[in-house]
């Protein structure tokens, strides 16, 4: 039987799209469930001045994803190179062959010529294909043309009597008629290839068995079949997969909808958690890392199992109720008739709650390593303190619970951490310098440095035993006491603040919270 082969062919665009990444997600899947191998190739052509850095975040995406990859860029492999940038010989080569063979042809015309046949065609509703004059030039013109080293793009001669057809493992029949497709240029004047071109000379040179990629590609498929056709390949099996969609959207989710997407009632919650955490880790703004990117969730604190979760359920299913699925059962079970036909939209929301459940399943120990890091980068904890803080840094952990989603959610409690603490105007406001509360603050704090423990139980009885001797509700003292020893309305339970606060440091905080007031 041969071995399953799947590629994802990036090409280096700086950051690693949350929708590609999906796509990457199948083919890797479709590999792994079939014990085959996954390529990764990097569609360089476009020559990038600085491809390395162009193509960091992408593989940082992979490698955070732990999607590993057994042949491609830092491993290489039998098919290499597998950057198309060094791959040049193999295209010059395939085009001599096509040339040779009488399946290509140098093409002459100029840009304004064909512009000129376009605009014809255009005029005469008709549609364009382009005019093989050149193939109509006497041998004797061809031959000084060549000579005097006049600049000629190649063009495949498509074979216009025919007609293409695939079965699509996820759209199925899927038939053209070769007769409407132009002769794609495969090589520019200056020797490059052009993207179908490359791609199946890669294709076929790195052995792919299974082309799964977005179905903006579908119209490029039946030239890609009919140059593998030509060059004598076999052809691989095609699966198209619709996009990713931006959430209420039918749209493919874009960068360049970014502007519309932060104003999405489902999309803003992300944007607004990046605008807040990223300048804490001076990582900027979700101006400079947002929803698209893959990065973003990295550095803001998802784990790879939530969002891969979330991808592999964007568009595939495994029967019409199982939610949470761990890597191992995808691909376990991953097939591409299970691929939805539809477009998907990537949910903010499901992937939160993929997240949630997920975090829940770590223990304090992971969730410890994967929160330290935040309060290091904001400078609340200093690196070298990272062994002291541990233990305390467990016991804020547990003291939120299932309030603790995302790592950087470790940001909104600061408060533990910092000397120095900053009320929120408002709430201070409304809950602190409210009638009776500095008063009652003040009598609670002198009744808890009386405690002999300084326990939750003792906590809340001095609390409740306080209230009901000045028939107030608890909830008043509740509220003022929160903000005055944490400065902020959320956080665990009130009891476990002071406790993490600790007793002479909660004291001091509600006095100065009173003091605030008074003055
Ligand atoms: N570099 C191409 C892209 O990023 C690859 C397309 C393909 O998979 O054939 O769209």
């Amino acid at each position: 039987m041969t071995t399953v082969r799947t590629r994802f062919a990036p090409s280096p665009t700086g950051y690693m799209h949350i929708g590609g990444m999906r796509t990457a997600l199948f083919n890797w899947l479709w590999a792994r469930h079939n014990n085959g191998v996954f390529v990764l190739r990097v569609d360089d052509t476009d020559r990038q001045r600085n491809v390395e850095e162009a193509l960091g975040p992408i593989l940082q995406a992979f490698k955070w994803l732990n999607l590993d990859w057994d042949e491609g860029p830092e491993v290489g492999g039998p098919h290499g190179p597998y950057f198309q940038s060094e791959r040049g010989e193999l295209y010059s080569a395939a085009v001599e062959k096509l040339l040779a063979e009488g399946k290509a042809y140098r093409d002459y015309d100029t840009p304004e010529q064909i512009q000129a046949d376009r605009e014809a065609a255009q005029k005469e509703k008709r549609p364009y294909i382009n005019i093989r004059r050149s193939l109509e030039l006497p041998e004797a013109t061809l031959k000084q043309y060549e000579e005097e080293g006049r600049p000629a793009v190649v063009r495949f001669l498509v074979p216009r009597d025919q007609k293409v057809e695939i079965e699509d493992e996820i759209r199925g029949h899927v038939e053209w008629d070769a007769s409407l497709i132009s002769d794609p240029v495969i090589q520019r004047t200056d020797g490059t290839p052009l993207y179908n071109f490359a791609t199946v000379v890669d294709d076929a040179g790195m052995k792919i068995t299974h082309v799964i990629r977005a179905e903006e590609h579908l119209s490029n498929t039946p030239t890609q079949v009919l140059l593998h056709q030509a060059l004598g390949n076999e052809i691989p099996t095609f699966a198209h997969i619709p996009f990713v969609t931006a959430p209420g959207t039918t749209k493919k989710l874009s960068k360049r909808d970014l502007s519309k997407y932060r104003t999405n009632p489902n999309f803003k919650k992300m944007f607004d958690r990046a605008d807040q955490v990223f300048p804490m880790i001076g990582l900027g703004s979700s101006e400079t890392l947002n929803p698209v990117m893959v990065e973003y969730y990295e550095k803001i604190g998802y784990l790879p199992a939530g969002v891969l979760n979330s991808l592999a359920r964007t568009g595939w299913s495994l029967d019409d109720k199982t939610e949470i699925l761990s890597l191992d059962t995808v691909i376990e079970h991953f097939t591409l008739d299970r691929v939805v036909k539809n477009s998907a939209a990537l949910d903010p929301d499901k992937l939160f709650s993929f997240q949630s459940h997920w975090m829940s399943e770590l223990s304090l120990e992971e969730k410890i390593d994967g929160c330290t890091p935040y309060l290091v980068n904001a400078g609340i904890i200093e690196e070298t303190a990272e062994n002291v803080e541990h233990g305390f840094i467990g016991s804020v952990i547990l003291s939120l619970g299932d309030r603790l989603k995302l790592f950087s959610d470790i940001l909104d409690v600061a408060y533990f951490f910092q000397e120095d603490i900053a009320y929120s105007e408002k709430d201070f406001n409304k809950r602190v310098a409210k009638e009776g509360v500095p008063e009652l603050l003040t009598e609670y704090s002198v009744r808890i440095a009386e405690l002999d423990e300084f326990t939750v139980e003792n906590l809340e009885e001095t609390l409740k035993t306080l209230c009901e001797e000045k028939e107030v509700s608890t909830g008043l003292l509740i509220h003022g006491l929160r903000i005055a020893v944490t400065g902020s309305p959320v956080g665990p339970g009130v009891y476990d603040c002071l406790l993490l606060v600790g007793k002479d440091k909660s004291i001091e905080r509600i006095k100065a919270a009173v003091n605030k007031v008074v003055t």
